[in-house]
């Protein structure tokens, strides 16, 4: 890793609060930290590395709150059969998959997808791992794809009674183990959530077991939440109180919790996010996909809820993830024309704040002091580009351009389009096709 790097020559996107374009700027990067933005003749060498921007655009390294590397080798399978509701998607192919995971599998799936992260440009991603017949030792699997690839993320499996509680108990330690593992090392490039399904495949006693782990590890929970109506149907049937509710009651909700999805929350749902400051990852695509509906993103932000934007595995690519957001909240609100600032802010706002607050050091923005976490993207704009339009740039044109070079915590993983880290590509590929082979012959 360069210790004193130079990138120069480029048009700099901050992110943050307020996003802003700054021209004619160089930025430098010291130990892996962002320690000068400034004109070049203001910066001065030696360097022991020059990146010349070209008049590409700089950006921080994008970040993907809600993300199952897991999903990976399901590419091009069709044997499911058909189905008709968000429960026969889960029955007939995420959970028929999950438990022919073995952890070779786990780990390819990893690699394989981490390397197109550091291709779109994504440095840091929250996972949320399933594996139920392969737990013990999945999360330090992933880890080690993590290490090799360079970008940051946090890790959790994702705890089920689904398949009784034997296997709901091995989840739990697993959580924990890899919990105390990370507070142990302190590796700069890996966080630990306490993972959990969705409060429909979780019994009272198994969320109070993961409420009292997580709450002596000091760490937050990472669950699904009212993806599905039906989430909220069983819970309410049951329990009597809708998923928000009940995870309340349990203590799971709070300032380093993520609620992935909540398309199907009441005010008084929203108001207990809000009022709890749990944040919330926003799906469109896997929604879409799943019709199981779209979150109202105007309401939650209005009533002041965070919420960041995941991919829940339909793509590592954040750009092309938020373009969707924004087609699928003009749908949501029956309205061509509102939502820009809501949905643009996931990306360029609230992703950063969550990484942040989840690794503990500024994440996520071009900043003096934050980590350096920097994408060049291959575009060059047609229209004036400055801080009033730089989001209608970013939504119409830079997601539609290709990322050129990718760089995590100042080590460059991926330089002129082409990957630096120490892999090949494509016997990688050549054993994740025969890994992938055996899964589909026993799924
Ligand atoms: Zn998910």
């Amino acid at each position: 890793m360069p210790t004193r790097l130079l990138i120069h020559n480029g048009t700099i996107i901050t992110f943050g609060t307020p996003c802003r374009v700054l021209e004619g700027q160089a930025l430098l990067v010291e130990d892996g930290l962002i320690t000068k933005i400034g004109p070049q003749d203001t910066i001065p060498g030696p360097f022991d590395k020059m990146i010349d921007a070209g008049g590409q655009v700089v950006m921080p390294g994008l970040v993907n709150a809600h993300m199952h590397f897991y999903s990976t080798l399901v590419r091009g399978l069709g044997k499911m059969a058909p189905s008709a509701t968000f429960q026969e998607v889960l029955d007939n192919l995420w959970w028929r998959l999950d438990r022919q995971l073995n952890l070779d599998d786990v780990e390819m799936s990893a690699q394989v997808v981490l390397l197109d992260a550091i291709r779109k440009g994504t440095t840091t991603l929250v996972d949320h791992h399933a594996s139920p017949f392969a737990i013990t030792g999945s999360l330090d699997r992933i880890a080690k794809a993590v290490k090799v690839s360079g970008v940051r993320a946090s890790l959790c499996y994702e705890v089920s009674d689904r398949d009784g509680g034997a296997i709901a108990t091995e989840g739990l330690e697993e959580n924990a183990a890899f919990a105390r593992r990370c507070a142990r090392e302190g590796d700069p490039q890996l966080r630990a959530l306490f993972g959990l399904h969705a409060a429909f495949t979780l019994s009272d006693a198994t969320l109070d077991r993961a409420a009292a782990l997580g709450r002596d590890l000091g760490i937050g929970f990472h669950v699904h939440v009212a993806e599905a109506a039906s989430d909220v149907s069983a819970n309410l049937q049951e329990h009597g109180l809708t998923p928000v509710a009940r995870l309340h009651a349990h203590g799971l909700l709070g300032g380093k919790s993520i609620a992935a999805h909540a398309v199907h929350v009441t005010d008084a749902d929203i108001d207990l996010l809000a009022a709890t400051d749990t944040f919330v990852a926003h799906n469109p695509q896997s929604n879409l996909n799943n019709a199981v509906g779209i979150a109202d993103l105007l309401k939650l932000t209005a009533r002041g809820v965070r919420v960041g934007l995941g991919t829940d595995a339909m793509t590592v690519n954040m750009l092309e993830e938020i373009r969707v957001a924004m087609w699928a909240q003009h749908l949501r609100q029956d309205h061509p024309s509102c939502g820009f600032m809501e949905v643009a802010g996931t990306l360029f706002g609230r992703n950063p704040e969550l990484a942040s607050r989840m690794w503990g050091f500024p994440v996520g923005t071009l900043q003096e002091g934050v980590v350096a976490d920097i994408i060049l993207v291959d575009y060059h704009p047609p229209t004036p580009f400055n801080d009033d339009t730089v989001l209608g740039h970013l939504i119409f044109g830079i997601s539609q351009a290709t990322v050129d070079t990718t760089i995590c915590a100042g080590r460059v993983l991926m330089e002129g389009k082409r990957l630096t880290i120490d892999i090949d590509e494509p016997a990688l590929a050549a054993r994740s096709r025969e890994l992938a082979r055996k899964l589909w012959d026993r799924f």
